[in-house]
């Protein structure tokens, strides 16, 4: 058995059952500090329910998830939020109708509410944290623009910023660049690797060109359990890999 300390978040045994169906089967998982996972497999493999699993969105039938060395198996989403674990989604969920600037104002950490957060002052430091983020997610000219406005990939980049502006140590994300341009998703490549910076990044992703594009480490899930793991080469040569995506 590893040694969870060495790591920012462990898991260790997680199984979950859906009424009998083991979507996720004795999973073990580590993720390094500073480190770019990728987290790839067929549909069904377990994979958005292992993002789940680490969120509190749901409960684990058995085993232990450690963040910094510290059980969260149990804690509430909220609490699991607070400790520095975000999630991204696969469907963007922004404010339409309210700016870029004003979605990431409400993103920071204490905006508990739309109306509570905008009656706020507007200190210097607010507006400073907002542009260093609108900079990151290549958003800096639009501060002024209507959420709905901007494109598919845009919104994305937007998300990821409210939560960046949060400042986590961990930024979990659920396919991130489906729907996005070529430019898009290698614009978001660049975003990844930036945010990497200080904090760890854990990418689910089906376009292999994308994953090539960003990836340290990749973790090929197969029916809940790690199939394979290792760099993008070694897990291209994997026969084991092959024979689950022959077809695919
Ligand atoms: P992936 O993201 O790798 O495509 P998922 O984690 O979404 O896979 O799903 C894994 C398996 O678990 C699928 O067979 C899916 O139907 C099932 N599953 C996921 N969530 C639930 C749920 N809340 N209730 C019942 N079955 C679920
Ligand atoms: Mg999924």
């Amino acid at each position: 058995m590893a040694n969870s300390t060495d790591f920012l978040l462990a898991l260790e045994g997680v199984t979950v059952s859906f009424d009998g169906f083991k979507a996720v089967n004795d999973l073990n998982l580590y993720i390094d500090k500073g480190e770019l996972r990728v987290i790839i497999g067929p549909n069904g493999a377990g994979k958005t329910t292992v993002l789940d699993l680490i969120c509190g969105r749901t409960k684990v039938s058995s085993g232990s998830i450690k963040f910094k060395d510290q059980e969260i198996t149990g804690l509430k989403e909220h609490d699991i939020v607070k400790r520095g674990i975000g999630r991204k989604f696969q469907t963007p969920s922004i404010y339409e109708d309210l700016t870029v600037f004003e979605n990431l104002e409400i993103s920071l950490p204490r905006g508990r509410n739309v109306v509570g957060a905008l009656l706020w002052n507007r200190t210097p430091e607010i507006v400073e944290r907002v542009r260093e983020v609108t900079e990151m997610i290549f958003l800096a000219d639009h501060l002024d623009r209507l959420a709905e406005t901007l494109s598919h990939g845009q919104k994305q980049w937007l998300e990821i910023g409210m939560l960046l502006i949060q400042d986590p140590e961990v930024l979990m994300l659920d396919e991130p660049v489906a729907g996005m341009s070529v430019s898009e998703r290698a614009k978001t490549a660049e975003l990844l690797n930036k945010i990497i910076q200080n904090r760890s990044v854990v990418v689910i992703e089906h376009d292999m060109k994308f994953v090539e594009s960003i990836a340290h480490r990749v973790t090929v899930l197969h029916q809940g359990k790690v199939l394979a793991e290792g760099n993008m080469d070694a897990i291209q040569a994997d026969p084991k890999v092959k024979e689950v995506y022959l077809g695919h």
